[in-house]
């Protein structure tokens, strides 16, 4: 009998094959790839991570990460939209929402909604707990004021997950906390005061719109503050710790974009002849092979040992060392492994006859989104020197704004 992980990666793999040949669509003309959505909203791969009684799957983090691999051999673009629609923000909001901002964002997501988290802003990146977008409470409301950047989705997501420094009505600082806001970009149905007012061009992933969002005194229900038990003052980190899913599924991606190129750069050595015989046949070629398959299996065994693993606080989500780890591994070496095979195809790679230049600018991603291997490396140092750093989840909790009401 077929185990259920298997039975995941099997409808993946079929549905891989379907958008291998529609990926360069994508990246010509920067739409958004509704066609594949509808195939893995059918597929049930939207939301299978969210719980059964709210009509998901309850798949695991590591049955998403094995669809995951599949889906960006084919398609990184797509494969981010199944990361979004499982990881991150949608379980942020699965693990620590009400009923019914649960049951208000599952049905979306399971009919083809990637939630945006949105996060960073002009003047807060990697520092993220230096946002100004506030949420101010005025009677049964929150008001949003502010500006995020690169957010992915916007423009064409519903569930939007904003961050914003939380202040009560008489402005005091109550820490960082996450809301939920509900638009329809296919009706241009947005809250008041909810504006998309750019797109990113970028280098790679160029289907995926990465939007500039304004919010001016745009109006949120109470009952849509996602506040974790622990409240607003540790809420940021408690949020954060679901982001390290999102990480897991990042570096998944980046995994499964360079084990794509692994297997087209193995078969492409056998069929190619140069000076009368296969490129197979030249040690130096060999040698970059076998360490290319050498960074793939490691980064996989990273990821999905983070992909089962638990925070130490009793967090289903995976311990922010590990996933920190495997996400800045398996970023850099995906990198290497494309350039590498890309190299291989002589100048066949740097054409579009192949689709080596276009995961090439994909993946180069994965180093900066998500938390850039700088951040990554400074987790990792901080977890072994047991100093915080500043993007350690104590420090989150510490950080001096979001203690001030305090
Ligand atoms: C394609 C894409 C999609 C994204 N999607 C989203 C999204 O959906 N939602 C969202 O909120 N954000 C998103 N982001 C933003 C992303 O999270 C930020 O780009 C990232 O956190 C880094 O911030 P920054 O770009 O402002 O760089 P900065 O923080 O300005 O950093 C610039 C450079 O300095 C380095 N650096 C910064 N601080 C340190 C330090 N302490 N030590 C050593 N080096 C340091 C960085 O590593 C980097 O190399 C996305 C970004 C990209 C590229």
């Amino acid at each position: 009998m077929q185990s259920e992980s298997s039975a995941f990666q099997a409808k993946a793999r079929e549905l891989a094959a379907k958008f291998a040949p529609r990926a360069a669509q994508w990246d010509q003309s920067r739409e958004y790839c509704w066609e594949n959505v509808r195939d893995l909203t059918d597929a049930g791969l939207m939301g299978m991570s969210i719980p059964t009684a709210y009509g998901g799957q309850g798949a695991s983090f590591y049955d998403v990460a094995l669809v995951i691999e599949e889906i960006a051999k084919a398609c990184t673009l797509t494969a981010r939209i199944v990361v979004e629609a499982n990881m991150g923000g949608v379980s942020a909001i699965m693990q620590y929402g009400t009923e019914e901002q649960k049951s208000l964002c599952a049905p979306l997501v399971l009919a083809g909604d990637k939630p945006a988290i949105c996060i960073t802003e002009p003047g807060a990146g990697s520092a993220a707990t230096q946002m100004t977008t506030t949420a101010r409470r005025r009677g049964s409301k929150y008001i949003l004021n502010g500006t995020k950047h690169w957010i992915t989705g916007g423009g064409v997501s519903k569930v939007h997950l904003v961050f914003a420094r939380v202040l009560d009505e008489r402005g005091a600082d109550q820490g960082i906390g996450g809301f939920i806001v509900i638009c329809d970009p296919a009706t241009g149905s947005y809250p008041g005061g909810f504006e998309v007012v750019g797109r990113e061009r970028t280098m790679g992933l160029c289907g995926m719109p990465e939007a500039t969002l304004r919010f001016t005194d745009v109006e949120v229900d109470a009952e849509l503050a996602l506040t974790p038990p622990s409240g607003f003052r540790r809420g940021f980190a408690d949020l954060m710790n679901a982001y390290n899913s999102q990480r897991v599924g990042a570096g998944t991606i980046a995994m499964g974009v360079a084990a794509g190129a692994l297997e087209r750069a193995t078969r492409y050595l056998n069929e190619r002849h140069q000076f009368d015989r296969p490129l197979a046949e030249f040690q130096g070629l060999q040698w970059m092979l076998a360490d290319m398959d050498a960074g793939v299996h490691a980064s996989r065994l990273m990821l999905h040992d983070a992909a089962l693993s638990r925070g130490p606080d009793g967090s289903p989500f995976p311990d922010m060392m590990l996933a920190a780890r495997a996400k800045l591994f398996a970023s850099e070496t995906a990198i290497k492994v494309v350039n590498d095979a890309l190299q291989m195809f002589g100048a066949r790679g740097y054409g579009d006859q192949e689709p080596l230049e276009r995961m090439y600018r994909d993946v180069r991603m994965f180093t900066i989104g998500g938390g850039t291997a700088q951040i990554l490396r400074t987790q990792v140092a901080g977890k072994l020197l047991g100093i915080k750093t500043p993007q350690t989840r104590d420090a989150y909790v510490d950080a001096p704004l979001c203690i001030a009401a305090e």
